[in-house]
């Protein structure tokens, strides 16, 4: 199985509690293998954004061939009863910068909530073709044993939710509502619906789980790094629980 991070705060916490470690760089990325009790584990730290995300994910496919990925680390809410230390289990990932805005001549201003979706494209094996889809579903496998273990997370709530992706940060509070309502997302963060295209593309088993770092409904205030760890001990329960369901 695969496990990814953007950054080392989000995956050191994993790679520290490997056995038989093994560590490499394809391209520029770090990865790493492993044994977490008796489960093989790769690591991939993906840096920031869609295209490390879709790049890395591309390669842990060729290279370890993976036969699932849990994309995980911190986010931001979009819904407002979610507080920092708070986890989301990803139903689906949607790319919240794929829309099309309606048409306004020159002086008809901007109106930024005049949009329609459009989604990304990925490889569908039945049509076989690439095919556009706003929403991409976690595998129920996967979302199965994530939700099996809520009950042992007591540093927060475990919710299920949309997770959001863009090469974006908002803070305006009134941007935030305006996703939450039209995408129905729970938090926002820079690669999950990246890396589910390129999992549907290889036909591998994806989910999207996430913990709230940082709120625009506590006021102006930094993302809390602290949470990264806590989320790393539940991933790696989850990918216990799942590779010994399988
Ligand atoms: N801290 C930087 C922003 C980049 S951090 C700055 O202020 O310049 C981006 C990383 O944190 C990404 O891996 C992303 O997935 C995650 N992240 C956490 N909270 C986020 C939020 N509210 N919006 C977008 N990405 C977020």
């Amino acid at each position: 199985m695969l496990v990814q991070g953007a950054m080392k705060v989000e995956t050191s916490h994993i790679v520290e509690q490997l056995d038989d470690l093994a560590e490499y760089r394809l391209g520029e990325w770090y990865f790493a293998s492993g044994i977490y009790r008796g489960v093989p584990l790769a690591v991939s730290r993906t840096q920031w954004g869609l295209a490390n995300a879709a790049a890395t994910t591309a390669l842990a496919m060729e290279f370890f061939r993976p036969v699932a990925v849990i994309n995980q680390g911190t986010a931001g809410a979009h819904d407002p009863a979610l507080q920092n230390f708070d986890i989301v289990i990803g139903k689906e990932t949607v790319n919240i910068s794929a829309w099309k805005s309606h048409f306004r001549a020159r002086g008809e201003g901007v109106d930024e909530e005049a949009l329609d979706k459009l989604g990304v494209f990925a490889y569908d094996k039945e049509a076989r073709r690439f095919t556009q889809e706003v929403c991409h579903k976690a595998d129920e496998g996967l979302f199965y044993a994530a939700a099996a273990l809520k009950d042992r997370y007591t540093k927060g709530r475990v919710a299920e939710g949309v997770r959001g992706t863009a090469d974006s940060w908002y803070r305006e509070v009134g941007r935030v509502l305006f996703l939450h309502d039209f995408y129905g997302t729970a938090v926002e963060e820079m690669e999950g619906d990246a890396v589910a295209q390129i999992c549907q593309t290889y036909d591998v088993p994806f989910l999207a789980i996430r913990v709230v770092s940082n709120t625009v409904f506590a006021g102006d205030v930094d993302w809390d790094l602290a949470v990264g760890a806590a989320l790393q001990e539940y991933v790696l329960a989850v990918a216990e629980e799942y590779m010994n369901m399988r």
